[in-house]
Parts: C-alpha cells; sequence; structure tokens
C-alpha cells in the first residue's frame, strides 16, 4: 500500500488502488536502464566480482551504454568488448527491464545450446533470485511447466527466451522485441541449413517499430567477424578519459602502457621464464606518466564520444578494451602478455579478449625475396649481438643439412651458417664416407666472436623422425649429450610448446626431444616479419650457403587457416618440395630452448667483466670468456625447468619499442 494513503483518505486509497490496477496497461515511466538496474538490481555472489547492489557507477563507462540501450532513438547496439568488463551484467540488466519494466518478448542467443542452458540456469536464475523485482514476475524455480523451463521463461507481458546458434530451430519460432545475440563472433556461419543465426533471428523483430538489438562479442578473427562488421556500421564511439595531470580527454591503448621487469629463473609450467614487473605506468599522450591509482578516477570522469558517421542514425555502437576493467589490474595484463610472447594462439586471445580487437590472419608465410635482399655482410667473425651458438641438423637419404644460429637477446638472430654433409648416413659412423664423421668434425668449430672470444655451439638438435636413420640418430647424439648433442622428434600441432618433451630412446638411451614445429613455424614466420633490427629479428649473412635456394626452402610453407564454426583451424601447407632449411633453423631454435640460458645475465656479465679488463673502453667490452659457457641442462626429468643460472638480471623492455 502507498505510504501516503491515511485510513481518513479514502478517496485516495481508492485512486491509488486503481491507479496500481492499471499500472501494467500504461506505457512505463521514463526509467532508462541505468536507472532502472541501479533502482532494483541485485548481482550474485555466485558470479559477480561485486555481488549485492548494483552500482552503474562501479563502472562509470557502463552508464553511456546502458542508457543507449533504452534510449528511444537507438534500435541496434553494438558491444564489442574484452571480457571481465561487465558485458554479461549489462545484458542481464537489459533482461531485467524488458522483464520488470517495460515487458516484451526477449530472445538471447548463446554461441550453442549447451551455452545457453548455462546461462539460464547460472546468471538468469540467479539473478532472478537476488533481485526482489524479478523474482515477484517470473514463476517460482519450483513450478515446472512450459512457461518455466531452462529455455523459456514466462513473465506478466512477455517471455525470455534463451537459444543455441547452433540450433536454427529455435531462432525462427516467434515475434521478438529485444533481442540479444551474444558472442557472435563463435557463432556458426550457418544454424543448420538455414543460414545466418543472427539474421534469422533478426527477422523475428520486424513487427516492432521499438525493437532492440543489442549484439555483443569479444573479437574473433578478421574479415570473418560479425561484431567488428557491426561496429564498422555504428557510430563507433569510444571511451575517452582525463589524464589526471594534464586533463586532456583520450582513448586508453595498450601502446601506451610501459613496464619494467626482470626475468627469474624460475619457469611456469610451461617451461617460460617468469617475470617480476618492477614498474608499469600509462604514457598520456602528451607525456603525462599516470600510475594505476588514477584509473578509477579517470573512468569516473570520462565519457562515450562518436568517432564515426554510422550509415543508419539508429545503429550505436561501443568499443571497450580491458585497460578499461575495474576487475582486472593493468600489471596482470602485462604479465598476461609477456606470458602470450611466445604463443600465437596465446596471443590471439589476449589481442581478441583483452584488446577486444580482432585477429589478422597474416598469411604465416615468408617473402622470399625481400628476406634474401637483406642478407648483410657480417665480416669474418661474430657480431657483437650474438651470445650463443645452436645447431639445427636435418637427416635426408644421401646428406645431413645443418643450419648454425646465433641468438642473442629477445630472440634476435644471426644465421651464420648452412651446410650439406654428403653421405649415406645409414653407414655406420666411423665409416670413411659417413657424414656422420663430417657433422661430428663441423660440431667441433670454433666461431670467432668480434669482441674477442671464440663460440662453439653449446646445443645441437638432430631429427630423428625423418627417413630410416633413426638408430643412427640415437648412436650419434647419444655418445655425445657433454656437448649437448641430442636427438629430436618433429610433433605437430598448434599450441604445443617448442620442446614438448624429453624421453630416452635407444638401445644406448639417447635423450629426445619432442619438438612443436608448427609452433616453431609461427615463430619463424613470425619473425620474419619483424623489419627492423632488433628483438625478434633474422639476420642473413652475406655468404654463398644463403643461396636463393636456401630462401626458397625457408619460404617452403604456408600457414592456412579457415574458420569452421567460429573456431579456427589452421595447418602448414608445403608450397615448395623441399624445406631443409626451415626445418634446421627450427631445430636450432629448439636448440636454443634446450640450453635456455639466461642471455640478459650473459650480456650484463660480458659488459662488467668487459668494464673489469678496459675500464677506459666501456663502449667496446672486452669479455674474459666466452659468453657461450652457459649451464646446460644434461638430464632433464623436467627439462625446461633446469637450465639454472648463477647470474642475476635485469632489463627494461616495452611493448613493441
Ligand atoms: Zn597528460
Amino acid at each position: 500500500m502507498s505510504p501516503y494513503v491515511t485510513s481518513s483518505d479514502g478517496v485516495a486509497a481508492l485512486l491509488a488502488a486503481v491507479s496500481d490496477g492499471l499500472r501494467m496497461f500504461e506505457p512505463p515511466a521514463p526509467l532508462t536502464l541505468s536507472q532502472w538496474a541501479d533502482e532494483y538490481l541485485y548481482l550474485s555472489p555466485e558470479s559477480s566480482a561485486m555481488p549485492g547492489k548494483f552500482l552503474t557507477s562501479n563502472a562509470e563507462y557502463q552508464r553511456g551504454i546502458m542508457d543507449a540501450i533504452t534510449d528511444p532513438r537507438y534500435q541496434r547496439i553494438v558491444l564489442m568488448m574484452g571480457s571481465q568488463l561487465g558485458k554479461t551484467q549489462i545484458q542481464l540488466a537489459t533482461i531485467g527491464y524488458f522483464s520488470h519494466w517495460d515487458p516484451a518478448p526477449i530472445l538471447v542467443i548463446q554461441a550453442s545450446v549447451d551455452e545457453a542452458e548455462n546461462f539460464s540456469k547460472n546468471r538468469v536464475a540467479k539473478m532472478i533470485r537476488d533481485t526482489p523485482a524479478l523474482s515477484s514476475i517470473f514463476p517460482s524455480p519450483r513450478t515446472r511447466d512450459s512457461g518455466n523451463t531452462l529455455d523459456n521463461k514466462e513473465f506478466p507481458g512477455g517471455v525470455l527466451v534463451m537459444r543455441g546458434a547452433n540450433a536454427p530451430a529455435g531462432l525462427a519460432s516467434r515475434p521478438i522485441r529485444v533481442l540479444l545475440p551474444d558472442e557472435v563472433d563463435r557463432y556458426p556461419k550457418s544454424a543448420g541449413t538455414e543460414g545466418d543465426p543472427v539474421d534469422l533471428a533478426e527477422k523475428r523483430t520486424s513487427n516492432f517499430h521499438n525493437k532492440k538489438i543489442v549484439l555483443a562479442s569479444t573479437p574473433g578473427i578478421k574479415g570473418d567477424s560479425r561484431i567488428e562488421e557491426g561496429f564498422g556500421e555504428s557510430d563507433q564511439r569510444r571511451y575517452f578519459v582525463p589524464c589526471p595531470h594534464c586533463e586532456e580527454m583520450q582513448v586508453l591503448e595498450w601502446r601506451r602502457l610501459k613496464y619494467e621487469y626482470d626475468e627469474e629463473d624460475e619457469r611456469d609450467e610451461e617451461g617460460n621464464r617468469k617475470y617480476r614487473l618492477k614498474r608499469w605506468y600509462y604514457i598520456c599522450v602528451n607525456g603525462c606518466v599516470i600510475e594505476e591509482r588514477s584509473k578509477f578516477f579517470m573512468i569516473a570522469k570520462g565519457e562515450w564520444r562518436a568517432t564515426a558517421k554510422p550509415m543508419d542514425e539508429r545503429v550505436v555502437g561501443f568499443h571497450l578494451n580491458a585497460l578499461y576493467s575495474p576487475f582486472v589490474e593493468w600489471r596482470d595484463l602485462i604479465l598476461e602478455w609477456l606470458k602470450a610472447r611466445h604463443n600465437i594462439e596465446r596471443q590471439k586471445t589476449f589481442i581478441n579478449t583483452r584488446l577486444a580487437q580482432t585477429w589478422e590472419i597474416r598469411g604465416e608465410k615468408a617473402n622470399q625475396t625481400a628476406i634474401e635482399a637483406r642478407r648483410e655482410h657480417y665480416g669474418d667473425k661474430l657480431p657483437a649481438g650474438v651470445l650463443m651458438l645452436t645447431c639445427g641438423a636435418d637427416v635426408q637419404k644421401d646428406r645431413i643439412e645443418v643450419s648454425v644460429a646465433g641468438w642473442g637477446l629477445d630472440s634476435e638472430v644471426w644465421l651464420v651458417e648452412h651446410r650439406k654433409l654428403y653421405g649415406d648416413p645409414s653407414l655406420p659412423i666411423e665409416h670413411g664416407d659417413s657424414p656422420w664423421r663430417m657433422l661430428d668434425t663441423f660440431l667441433r668449430k670454433r666461431y670467432p666472436h668480434i669482441l674477442g672470444p671464440t663460440l662453439h655451439i653449446v646445443t645441437t638438435l638432430v631429427d630423428s623422425g625423418n627417413g630410416n636413420h633413426t638408430k643412427r640418430v640415437y648412436e650419434f647424439t647419444g655418445a655425445r649429450e657433454s656437448r649437448g648433442i641430442h636427438a629430436c622428434k618433429g610433433v605437430s600441432g598448434f599450441g604445443i610448446p617448442l620442446i614438448s618433451s624429453a624421453n630416452r630412446k635407444g638401445v644406448n638411451k639417447a635423450l629426445l626431444f619432442g619438438v612443436g614445429v608448427d609452433t616453431g613455424k609461427d615463430l619463424i614466420y613470425s619473425s620474419l616479419r619483424v623489419e627492423q633490427q632488433g628483438p625478434g629479428f633474422v639476420h642473413f649473412p652475406l655468404t654463398e650457403d644463403f643461396d636463393s635456394e636456401y630462401f626458397r626452402q625457408l619460404a617452403a610453407e604456408e600457414k592456412v587457416s579457415e574458420v569452421v564454426n567460429g573456431k579456427m583451424v589452421s595447418a602448414y601447407v608445403q608450397k615448395y618440395e623441399r624445406n631443409e632449411a626451415l626445418d634446421c633453423l627450427n631445430y636450432a631454435a629448439a636448440a636454443r630452448d634446450v640450453a635456455n640460458p639466461n642471455f640478459g645475465a650473459i650480456k650484463a656479465n660480458l659488459t662488467r667483466r668487459a668494464e673489469e679488463m678496459n675500464p677506459a673502453e666501456t663502449a667496446t667490452p672486452e669479455p674474459a670468456r666466452a659468453p657461450a659457457q652457459v649451464a646446460r641442462p644434461l638430464m632433464p626429468a623436467k627439462p625446461l625447468q633446469s637450465a639454472s643460472n648463477p647470474f642475476s638480471n635485469s632489463f627494461i623492455n616495452s611493448w613493441r619499442r
């Protein structure tokens, strides 16, 4: 009963009662979605970082998005957002609003039937349970009839239907005023044989002049992204926040986040070094240094600004990356990125779900002519950047091919030699014509370094998987383990670490490393795209080892990717019948990971020793001993954790400097 009714005011009481009775037939009061949510919505403890009463101001950017959804000027609202930014909460609030305040038939589409059921059970049911305004209008959870099932919940004036994009029957059944297609970049191209699931569902809304379509997703693959296409047709709003120092309004961009870190000797479960962040900060467009603690203030003072003219005034779009998230710290994003650096699949996930950008499948292939053209004169000594040498060997029917690579800081690499050692690898190792004898001699070579010392090859991997020479490979490598010479075998598949396993094989129990060859090819081809000398760059010497045939072989393969049911499926396809150069470099790179030294420490150690020896000439450090004398793991029961290193390491890095 209304609080202003008194016993002496019968007329008012009557009017109030009549008014209450009529309320559901009146147009709803003008309450925006954020106002409704601040008034009525409760977040469930099972799924929210901030359970309890919903507050739009907890993440101020939500207000502009939510109020656009209930703004009568807009029909189509596109949310291209990263994860952990509150997208699901906004969708739940929309469901709440259009069931409680402005009842309408609502259709929620998830990528699959399973996900729709999960959304119903774990998100919608919990919201109804914890939000009194909704538990009073939806049937009690114990009611079991057609009006209250997992995919269908009736309420006065409407119905909430939740379906999977993979089941066409569920998408084309009845008129819908509020359509909420979620994670649209993971939808199948076609719902069964019925065509695009979003188009199919949108046809249901055609009878409503006041329809709402809230298209939402973290982006997927460039050129195949429904959400990017939708955002491109919108007014492309971005969230501008003020710099706390100069007050300039700007969009938060990943490339402006800077960081300094130490590499730890400890490794994670995949063998990557752990990082300890020392400092991180954001650089404003005017150069001010912004600390993470200013983030909340900046977001609270921010505003959405359109950055494009939409094709249709009724279409509004919002883009938001994880730098804005109140639930994820910048430092965690940086650590996530550092971990993703050596894994293409992880990089894709980071770009999609954190930066809210599509992933471009840049044909993972090499431009043979361009790479060949950048060969350079090293002189007669190893360049200063080389800190360690490794070798990869590929065993063919009539020869063994070898590549020697010199590794520097940040995966910069100098190819040193590529040789073909002719002879029948099935011949006994000590036989006069055996290529194994030649390989043995070759691997004893010493290379003069421009800083003075000579370097030897620290680790060699010899492929045992090709042809019928596996036993010979074990025989050869097993006897030379103390020289860092081991057998390896390619393991196909993406997302597999470059060094995926270590076992002992053959009669002499030779060490055999599994090499994630597709991962290796990803890394090689992405490195070959680096055009500027420095981190990740691949150098080739201007010698006859590196002729056109070498580069043809290096560029022999191409990654072919296609999207099948919203998932990227990739494979390397051989475009040229010979690919030994590519394989050799792949094994040499894997050999580097087997040795896995702390390059920063080697470099720092060299510089220090050079300064001790030559205090006047700090610019051209003269190391006292060969930098290649790093600790080498020999029996990796846990091969990736064993490269203990006595040096401490500290160097500064930043995103694509
Ligand atoms: Zn500033």
